[in-house]
């Protein structure tokens, strides 16, 4: 035991002092002292001691550093196939994105008006673009889509009724239930109809002096199909303006033009048609179709935003000047018609099942080792709770390991550096490139290369 040395003479080492420099003084101490207690627990239990006890410890202690100083977000390879992945982030930012948040590291005028030299709105930022692509009045920014539900039925609707059909009492992933949302709010459930049918004459029958709005949800993760209806939102727009009553409209995704979505998902509601049909207000994520930074988009009247922008909630739903540079910039490249080559989630959704396969079948050539590789059909998903049963063709590599069956290896490739997220079908690992970045195929060969 006396042949380990004291944490203060390891603290002379010139290779330890350098790791005080990276990692500080505190965590250096730290790992020195548990990496000269495990030695020591390992001696007394009868393993022989190293020759050099210091030497062995200066030895260890980068890997433990590196260990506890690894950040917990990391990046990931997305072999899914997903597009909007919401384990993995969802939507990918645009280059244009990253650039303009890097630009606005410093000060800037999140809440100053650059022409008075006062006091300016952080709430007004994005608002002309959006207005622009939805053809909306006015426009607000909040920190998710289920940030804009809430607040926009507390500040249209709370302590009334708002009539929803049972087919749009949805739940979307994680802890999103409209009835429960609704509740929070402070606005009343008012449902109609059934799950798979509802009229415009059901929400008729329910609007009464109590009503405070009528809420459209899109139904996004799932569909209902064979004996169906549901009243267009023009229909419903009508009657709800004839009572005197907004029509609230969450329509999830949404792309937002001015350029047409893919093909496959042209029965998506977009905002721009949601405004165009006479929606009071309309919300949607930033970070789905639109491939932007998280947030909710609201757009509408000018009188109802202007209630959502005064609600009390608005200051715990705000964002931060991060989102608004990432967001402005997302949305300069579809109004200036660039987006499907240059917003990410909107070039994986335009990519051809042939341009994936040519480079999935260049990928399968490279290579070497242990891993071989097929190239089978197969499809990719829109994911992020949009656009249900829309088929979207790919081609996928499925994969064979020498030894390893398939969660074998599933578990490899997640432990690789940058880990590589895949999926198990029919008891293969299959690869997706649809939703690996081009500039990224280098990588992701290294580290197939990597397994051995
Ligand atoms: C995804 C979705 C939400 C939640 O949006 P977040 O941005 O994830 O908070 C709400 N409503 C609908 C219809 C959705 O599809």
């Amino acid at each position: 035991m006396r042949e380990i040395p004291s944490i203060e003479q390891l603290r002379q080492r010139p290779a330890v002092r350098a790791l005080e420099e990276t990692f500080g003084r505190t965590a250096v101490v730290d790992t020195l002292r548990a990496a000269a207690d495990a030695l020591r627990r390992r001696t007394a239990a009868g393993e022989p001691p190293p020759a050099d006890a210091g030497a062995h410890l200066e030895a260890e202690i980068p890997g433990r550093l590196a260990t506890l100083w690894s950040p917990s977000l990391q990046p990931v390879i997305n072999a899914t196939g997903v597009v909007l992945h919401t384990n993995l982030g969802r939507a990918p930012l645009a280059a244009a994105a990253l650039a303009r948040i890097s630009t606005l590291g410093g000060y800037s005028n999140l809440e100053y008006d650059l022409g008075t030299g006062g006091r300016g709105r952080r709430d007004t930022h994005a608002e002309g673009l959006i207005c622009r692509l939805t053809g909306a009045e006015a426009a607000v920014v909040v920190n998710n889509n289920a940030a804009a539900t809430l607040i926009a039925l507390a500040a249209v609707a709370a302590g009334r009724e708002v009539i929803i059909s049972r087919g749009e009492l949805v739940e979307i992933g994680g802890a999103f239930r409209v009835p429960d949302v609704m509740s929070q709010s402070g606005a009343i459930l008012r449902e109609v109809g059934t799950t798979n049918r509802t009229r415009t004459a059901d929400y008729a029958a329910a609007i009464s002096d109590r009503t405070g709005a009528i809420l459209r949800v899109h139904p996004s993760n799932f569909r209902v199909e064979g004996f169906t209806a549901r009243p267009a939102l023009g229909e419903l727009v009508a009657l709800a303006h004839r009572f005197g009553l907004p029509l609230l409209d969450d329509i999830g995704s949404g792309w937002p033009g001015p350029v047409p979505p893919p093909a496959f998902l042209r029965d998506e509601p977009t905002p721009a048609q949601s405004i165009a049909a006479g929606a009071d207000l309309v919300f949607f994520s930033g970070d789905k179709l639109l491939g932007g930074p998280q947030a909710g988009l609201i757009a509408g009247t000018a009188t109802l935003v202007t209630q959502v922008r005064h609600h009390p909630l608005m200051r715990a739903v705000r964002v931060d000047k991060m989102t608004y540079a990432a967001l402005e910039a997302t949305l300069q490249e579809f109004a200036a018609g660039r987006a499907a080559t240059t917003v990410p989630v909107a070039r994986m959704l335009a990519m051809t099942v042939e341009q994936v396969r040519g480079r999935a079948a260049e990928l399968a050539d490279s290579l070497r080792g242990d891993l071989a590789a097929d190239l089978i059909d197969g499809m990719s998903t829109v994911g992020g709770g949009s656009a249900p049963g829309s088929q979207l063709p790919t081609c996928l590599l499925a994969l064979t390991h020498q030894t390893l069956e398939a969660a074998g290896l599933e578990a490899r490739l997640r432990a690789s550096t940058p880990p590589v997220i895949a999926r198990i079908a029919d008891d293969r690992v299959v690869l997706d490139l649809r939703t690996v970045p081009p500039e990224e195929d280098g990588i992701l060969l290294e580290a197939l290369n990597a397994i051995t």
